[in-house]
């Protein structure tokens, strides 16, 4: 199959850090760079007086506007704002966030000298639909559908949320798929006709996944047991750092920065430079000038010092490990390959550790662990959207559910009735009675994670079922159904079977969207996107005009003009800079003005026939809009 005529699907690995995006194009996964080069692009978002930025644009100013510069927002999606994660992000970030209504939370920017509060999934949306763009821009046509990778610990309310936020960006999601089941694909279609069982070993700037996957000739994968860490990453790596430095700082040179969010926000920038480069060297140094009270700053850092203020972190990714491999009924010699995936996978440390776990076999490296998830979700696009070769479309996938899913039943006991490590698409059916005498309503408390005590996991929301009969204790009966898609999403139904009385009721998430909502940040999206357009095309005019005028410049000398001529353009010249000076904010109309204005005084000046058409060619060759 070629695919040629079709609407290519792109993947999109939605990193807390960094994001990537692929597409299946010549009978291969190609990883598309961004407008900067870059084939992975910042997940940061910043506001400022006069624009929107998303990737490099927004990282590159980070540090000199924190408070509007999101980034992180993978940490806070589907979560609640009261969550014990979430505040203690909260004292981390430089932005700030706010519990709103149903416990969500809102992120609060200024932009263009307004207050706007923004929820996790529209920062998402950003970058999802500036992933979007990058992929356009490249295809030269329009992308609609997408495979969205999420890591593979992330529960219902997580994932609901990435989906809402690709809603609003503007994506139909093909299929979302975890993380590392992602990595896997891209490994096996590598390793073409191989049997093999693989751990997967993902860890980036946020979350942490481990997944033990099998993988036969047939191109069959199928992933046996997965475990790790939503909330473990590279940045609490470089939080370690930040933190060493708050303390190095005050205690050697009796500065405190520990509530300066520009001096963190600086330091931050350094610490993850700095982490990189001890990666590979055993020491580097943090230069920073004017820190705080204009005070320059050389630190010494080592790899050493990197380990120790980060061993129990390092080793807590090890506790993942052994229990996957137990889930999924496995010994460490069982295990084929180890594929490392991520870009905190690069710190010797950790693969130090992760080789001794598995007694001294050497890990795989083979495909690049920052791409390794998009490169497997781009394979997967192609093969939903019937594209790709035999080999993509021999794929068969049978992924897992990572957390136990249930509802609270008498003594606050989680009652599972779909158990983690669970293959998915799944649906579970159980009958239940009423508790009470005369009972009329009953709620279901759906849970979803491993503790026995359904108050200790996560609720997803509330399923509530009335208007039937009343009647003695046990006499009504119910029907409850639990039923996981191929995205990993969870619908819960319920039905009152005892009078005859059908009755489904569709579960709503805590803090999910509701249609009006997504409507609502859709309408915002495309807004914000004309905005950001007419926005570059104001900057595109006002470069076009300085063009011109210096091009003009620099030829008025050529143009055979008498003194006067050359005096009066000269003067019409530095005037023209003065207003651009003054006026950065100058409409499309108003450059185009100035432009014809300049253009008309020089053409009425006596000009040689050759400074005559070299004028006229400047003037066409600088466009306004592009
Ligand atoms: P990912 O989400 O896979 O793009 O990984 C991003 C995380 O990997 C960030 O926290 C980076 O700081 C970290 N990272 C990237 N390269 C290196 C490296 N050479 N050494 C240590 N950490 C790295």
């Amino acid at each position: 199959m070629s695919g040629r005529g079709k609407v290519p699907a792109i993947g999109i690995d939605l990193g807390t850090t960094y994001s990537c995006v692929s597409v299946w194009q010549h009978n291969n996964v190609e990883i598309i760079a961004n407008d900067q080069g870059n084939r992975t692009t910042p997940s940061f978002v910043a506001f400022n007086d006069t624009e929107r930025l998303v990737g490099d644009s927004a990282k590159n100013q980070a540090a000199y506007n924190p408070t509007n510069t999101i980034f992180d927002v993978k940490r806070l999606i589907g979560r609640r704002a009261s969550d014990e994660i979430v505040q203690k992000d909260m004292k981390l970030w430089p932005f700030k966030v706010e519990a709103g209504s149903d416990d969500k939370p809102k992120i609060l920017v200024t932009y263009k000298g307004e207050e706007k509060e923004f929820s996790a999934e529209e920062i998402s949306s950003m970058v999802l639909a500036k992933m979007k763009r990058v992929a356009e821009t490249f295809l030269g046509s329009d992308v609609e559908k997408a495979v969205i990778t999420v890591p593979a610990h992330f529960n219902d309310s997580q994932r609901q949320s990435t989906k809402d936020a690709a809603k609003v960006a503007g994506l139909e999601v093909l299929r979302m798929i975890n993380e590392p089941t992602a990595a896997a694909i891209a490994y096996a279609l590598e390793k073409r006709a191989c049997e093999m069982n693989v751990l997967v070993f993902d860890i980036g700037g946020g979350t942490f996944d481990v997944s033990v996957i099998s993988i036969d000739r047939e191109g069959h994968i199928q992933v046996k047991a997965t475990g790790g860490d939503t909330h473990l990453g590279g940045e609490d790596f470089d939080n370690r750092m930040v933190k060493h430095f708050v303390e190095e700082i005050k205690r050697k040179h009796k500065e405190d920065i520990s509530s300066n969010q520009r001096a963190l926000g600086r330091l931050r920038v350094h610490c993850e430079r700095a982490k990189r480069i001890v990666s590979t060297a055993v020491q580097t140094r943090i230069d920073i000038d004017c820190l705080v009270n204009g005070k320059d700053f050389s630190l010494k850092f080592t790899r050493a010092k990197f380990e120790e203020v980060n061993m129990d972190l390092f080793n807590k990714c090890m506790e993942p490990v052994e229990q996957c491999l137990r889930d999924a009924n496995m010994n460490k010699d069982s295990i084929d390959e180890v594929v490392l995936v991520g870009g905190s996978t690069r710190i010797p440390k950790v693969q130090q550790l992760l080789q001794e776990l598995f007694n001294g076999k050497s890990l795989c490296q083979n495909i690049n662990p920052d791409e390794a998830v998009a490169h497997g979700a781009g394979i997967l696009a192609a093969q939903l959207s019937g594209m790709g070769d035999e080999a993509v479309q021999g794929l068969e996938l049978i992924d897992i559910t990572p957390l136990s899913l249930g509802f609270k039943v008498k003594g606050d006991l989680m009652y599972v009735l779909i158990p983690r490590n669970s293959p998915i698409p799944t649906k579970k059916e159980d009958t239940f009675c009423t508790s009470f005498e005369n009972q009329t309503v009953v709620n279901f408390d759906v849970y979803q994670g491993e503790r026995d005590k359904a108050s200790e996991n996560y609720l997803l929301g509330r399923l509530e079922l009335s208007g039937f009969p009343s009647a003695p204790r046990g006499e009504v009966k119910f029907n409850a159904c639990f039923e996981i898609d191929a995205d990993g999403i969870l619908n819960v139904s319920a039905r009152e079977i005892t009078s005859g009385v059908n009755k489904t009721i569709k579960i709503t998430h805590n803090g999910s969207l509701s249609k009006e909502e997504i409507e609502k940040m859709i309408e915002d999206a495309e807004r914000y996107k004309f905005e950001d357009e007419a926005h570059l095309k104001k900057v595109m005019s006002h470069i076009a005009l300085d063009n011109f005028v210096s091009k003009v410049q620099a030829s008025l000398k050529k143009m055979g003009l008498n003194e006067k001529d050359l005096k009066d353009l000269d003067h019409q010249i530095a005037e023209t800079i003065e207003w651009l000076d003054e006026n950065p904010d100058a409409e499309e109309g108003e450059l185009e003005d100035k432009k014809t204005e300049l253009y008309n005084l020089c053409t009425q000046k006596k000009l040689s026939h050759e400074a005559k058409a070299s004028l006229n060619s400047l003037f066409d060759s600088v466009n306004f809009e592009r």
